[in-house]
């Protein structure tokens, strides 16, 4: 049986384009409208001889008033994106910055107890330093990238694999 690996995060961050580095397909669809990617989309991928199932989802939006907890914004898709997956790929936008939903995406994968990679994209055009901020989340070390150049991905498929 593959591992499924689930790309988690904010709409906007680069999910779908880090889902078509690894399926190495441009079946997920990229574009600036956020949560276009409205259902789940499956891929499957093969890195180091290492076999893998990858779902893209459409995205973990933004609480209205910050207070009403994450099961009022997360879609039933992600949910079940999460429930399915071995292990997660948690995505936030270097270039954004931290903001609160990533948190509240942070505090709700810690209490899933499977692992989870994190990933600052976007760090083109931004300070060296700029991911550090999200070591906050309490993920460990964000695994830079620049997706829309394929930057970053190896070293992180390099290590998700090592650990299937
Ligand atoms: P998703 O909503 O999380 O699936 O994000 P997408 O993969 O659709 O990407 C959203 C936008 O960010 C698209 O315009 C991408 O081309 C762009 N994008 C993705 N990765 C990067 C990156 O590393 N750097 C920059 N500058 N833009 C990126
Ligand atoms: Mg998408």
């Amino acid at each position: 049986i593959k591992p499924v690996v689930a790309l988690i995060g904010r709409p906007n961050v680069g999910k779908s384009t880090i889902f078509n580095q690894m399926t190495k397909t441009r079946q997920a669809l990229v574009a600036d409208l956020s949560g276009l990617t409205r259902d789940r989309q499956y891929g499957d991928a093969t890195y180091n001889n290492k076999s893998f199932v990858v779902i893209d989802t459409g995205g973990i939006g933004e609480a209205d008033d910050g207070r009403g907890g994450i099961d009022d914004y997360m879609s039933a898709q992600s949910h079940t994106a999460i429930h399915e997956a071995d292990i997660i790929v948690f995505v936030v936008d270097a270039r954004a910055g931290m903001i609160g939903a990533d948190a509240e995406i942070g505090k709700m994968l810690h209490t899933l107890g499977k692992p989870v990679y994190l990933v600052a994209n976007k760090i083109d055009g931004v300070h060296d330093a700029a991911p550090a901020e999200f070591y906050a989340l309490g993920l460990g070390e964000p695994y830079p990238m620049t997706a829309s150049h394929g930057r970053g991905i190896a070293n992180l498929l390099d290590d998700l694999t090592e650990d299937m």
